[in-house]
């Protein structure tokens, strides 16, 4: 039986390979930044960055289904991005290659390793008035080059056929600590590792596009690196010249690679630059392993679409209680978010009762629906969609759009702790997510899978 089915996935494979229904382009762009700048996601970096471990890069995926119809997909070794420049940065690719909004898709590796980019944690750094500067260069060269890599991603499409299949990859681990009970246990995990292959029409691999649930934060040092996702693309591109390989986080706010060195337990020292790399050659042989084996060969259309829910925050805490925790606050951070709530609240009156959240869907025929979340989803989310719209045609993707904040579950809000609770002065808002957030989110995932 498994012969058969075997056999009969890659005769659906060669089949398409005689009139492929898709065109694919892909394009890259070196992003290592040229001067010392701020590395972002960590709060206790007191200096900008010295050295460059591994180049960082932006890539893009072009793909064109039998309707004519053009979607882009974008890989970034970045923390995140602000609202303002993803809106900005799809207006521009709209005016310059027609892709519509739906149709593009702008994911970060979360990579704590990278510079700051303008508008995303902006209470979170405290920058010296000359690193300001170097982080809007750096912005503003950034979305030209994005925009650049899109564009010619989009000329260079060719005849491509496209495939699917889920691998499997061990370290993420889930890091929250706050258990009912109080017992250190294991939570969920996701260690699906799915994987999109690009053929040209002879067959001959031209891309992977490679996903896995988890923080990028095995290197907090003060070197530019794509820390493990860099790392494992770059193993790929290694192993398959020519090819370009390009990763997108899963749902893994709450998922870390573990052991790591993170400054704090000296014994690990010594491992600090080799777990990351480490992660990186397990990541590759888990995509290698899927790419050696037959995949499901993706039908079109690629239908694509946007949705908007509406989040809502809990009560904030009164003007009195966080001028209280204003005067406790020690971390910078800490005092720079209540003080930004408070001006806020003088400012308006009220702080913001509810935010809106993106939530984007592709689907390719019937084969695979591609969920792409923004923020930083907790992994329930992706446990959750796939068993509701299949293990092996579902891919859920978190970090999508803006770093909007975490993403808990109900389950993790009720537990309490970083993600989704303590986390979200970091973000500068007001209260953690009201415990509808799942369903609210869940709910618009299944609005926009309707046919
Ligand atoms: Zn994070």
């Amino acid at each position: 039986m498994r012969i058969v089915l075997s056999l009969a996935l890659t005769l659906a494979v060669a089949g398409a390979a005689a009139e492929p229904p898709w065109k694919a382009g892909v394009a890259r762009v070196r992003i290592t930044p040229e001067e010392p700048i701020w590395l972002a996601g960590f709060a206790h970096r007191d200096r900008p960055s010295e050295g460059i471990l591994s180049d960082i890069w932006a890539k893009a995926l072009a793909l064109e289904d039998e309707t004519g119809e053009v979607a882009v997909l974008v890989a970034t070794d970045l923390v995140g991005f602000s609202r303002e420049d993803i809106e900005a940065l799809a207006a521009r690719v709209l005016q310059r290659v027609g892709v519509k909004r739906e149709r593009l898709l702008v994911n970060y590796s979360h990579n704590h390793s990278a510079p700051v980019t303008r508008g995303v944690l902006p209470l979170y750094y405290e920058l010296p008035p000359e690193q300001v500067r170097a982080v809007s260069r750096y912005t503003d060269r950034l979305f030209d080059q994005l925009v650049t890599v899109i564009t010619e991603a989009v000329r260079n499409r060719a005849p491509a056929q496209l495939a699917f299949e889920q691998g499997l990859a061990g370290f993420a681990v889930n890091r929250r600590r706050a258990r009912p009970g109080g017992r250190v246990l294991p939570g969920p995990v996701d260690h699906d590792v799915p994987v999109l292959s690009v053929r040209d029409a002879a067959g001959r691999l031209k891309a992977v596009v490679f996903g896995y649930a988890c923080h990028a934060t095995a290197l907090a040092g003060y070197k530019v690196s794509g820390d493990w996702p860099g790392f494992a693309q770059a193993a790929l591109e290694e192993r398959h010249p020519g090819v370009t390989a390009m990763f997108v986080t899963g749902a893994g706010g709450d998922q870390n690679p573990l052991p790591r060195y993170h400054g704090a337990d000296e014994r690990l020292k010594p491992y600090a630059e080799a777990l990351p790399q480490m992660y990186g050659r397990i990541l590759a042989a888990a995509v290698d392993l899927v790419l050696a084996a037959p995949m499901r060969a993706l039908a079109g259309p690629l239908q694509a679409k946007l949705g908007e829910a509406e989040l809502r925050f809990q009560a904030p805490p009164p003007a009195e209680e966080l001028e209280r925790r204003l005067a406790a606050a020690k971390a910078g951070y800490e005092r720079r978010a209540l003080g930004h709530l408070l001006e806020r609240l003088r400012r308006e009156g009220r702080l913001p009762e509810r935010c809106r959240y993106p939530v984007q869907l592709w689907r390719f025929g019937d084969s695979l629906t591609l969920v792409a979340l923004t923020g930083e989803p907790v992994v329930d989310y992706s446990l959750r969609l796939k068993a509701l719209y299949g293990w092996e045609k579902t891919w859920v993707a978190g970090y999508m759009n803006e770093l909007l904040a975490y993403i808990p579950s109900r389950r993790v809000l009720e537990e309490g702790g970083y993600e989704g609770t303590d986390g979200m002065w970091e973000y500068g808002l007001p209260a953690p997510f009201t415990p509808e957030v799942e369903e609210t989110i869940v709910s618009t995932v299944a609005r926009l899978a309707q046919p």
